[in-house]
C-alpha cells in the first residue's frame, strides 16, 4: 500500500504529536500547517457550529494541497447555560481572552449553582477532506462537571475547571497522559483512525480490482 500524506491544519505541537501518535501503525506520514508550505494560511473561525468551524479550516488547504487534510474545533457545552460557551469557547471573555479571563466568566456564570447542576461536556469534531475531496466528520466527547474553582496545575483552557466523570478529579490535576487516552479529542482521533483504515481498505479493494 503507497504511503498517504495527512496535513493537520494546525500548528500546534502538542495536537500533532498526538495525531502522529495515534496513526503511528496506518501508512500515513502526518505533516503539520507549517511543514507542508501552508503556514501563511490563517482561517477566521467565524462558523455558528464546531463542524463548520472544523470544515472550513480543513477545506481551505486541502483545495490547494493534493492530500488527505484534516482540522479538529472544540468547544465546552455547559448545560446550565444552554451550552455556552460551546464554539465560543476559545473568545468567551472577548476579544483579548486568556485562559484564566475564560474560567473566571465561566465560574462567574455558574455562581450560586450546586454540583450537581454544572454538568457539562467537552465535545471535538474532526473535518477529514479525502484526496478526492469527499468531507467527513468523526467527533468525541467527554462528560464532567464544573468545580468551583481551579484545581491542578497541568493542562491548559478549561482544564483546571472540568471535573470528569467517573475520576473526580480535573483534566489538570489528571495530567497529559491519561487525559489523552479518555479526552474528547482522544475519542475523536480514534474515531478519525477508523474512518482512515476504512478508506485505505476501500482504496485497496479498487485498486487490485482494477488489476
Ligand atoms: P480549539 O478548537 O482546539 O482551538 O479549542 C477552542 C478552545 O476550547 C480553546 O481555546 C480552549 O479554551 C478550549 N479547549 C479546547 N480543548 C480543550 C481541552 O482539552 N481542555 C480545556 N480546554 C480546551
Amino acid at each position: 500500500m503507497s504511503r498517504k500524506t495527512l496535513i493537520v491544519s494546525s500548528d500546534n505541537s502538542h495536537k500533532i504529536m498526538e495525531i502522529r501518535d495515534i496513526l503511528k501503525d496506518l501508512p500515513i506520514t502526518v505533516l503539520s500547517k507549517t511543514e507542508a508550505g501552508y503556514g501563511d494560511i490563517e482561517v477566521i473561525e467565524d462558523g455558528d457550529t464546531l463542524e463548520e468551524n472544523a470544515t472550513k479550516k480543513a477545506v481551505e488547504i486541502a483545495q490547494k494541497a493534493n492530500a488527505i487534510v484534516i482540522a479538529d474545533d472544540t468547544g465546552l457545552f455547559v448545560d446550565k447555560l444552554n451550552g455556552e460557551p460551546g464554539v465560543y469557547s476559545a473568545r468567551y471573555s472577548g476579544e483579548n481572552a486568556t485562559y484564566s479571563s475564560n474560567n473566571k466568566k465561566l465560574l462567574t456564570k455558574l455562581e450560586g449553582v450546586p454540583l450537581e447542576e454544572r454538568t457539562a461536556m467537552f465535545k471535538t469534531i474532526i473535518a477529514i477532506v479525502l484526496e478526492d475531496k469527499n468531507i467527513k466528520l468523526t467527533s468525541g466527547e467527554c462528560s464532567g462537571k464544573i468545580g468551583f474553582e481551579p484545581r491542578g496545575e497541568k493542562g491548559f483552557g478549561y482544564d483546571p475547571l472540568f471535573i470528569v466523570d467517573g475520576y473526580g478529579k480535573t483534566f489538570a490535576e489528571l495530567g497529559e497522559e491519561i487525559k489523552n487516552t479518555i479526552s474528547h479529542r482522544a475519542n475523536a482521533l480514534r474515531n478519525l483512525k477508523e474512518e482512515l483504515k476504512k478508506f485505505l481498505e476501500d482504496e485497496g479493494n479498487e485498486n487490485s480490482s482494477n488489476k
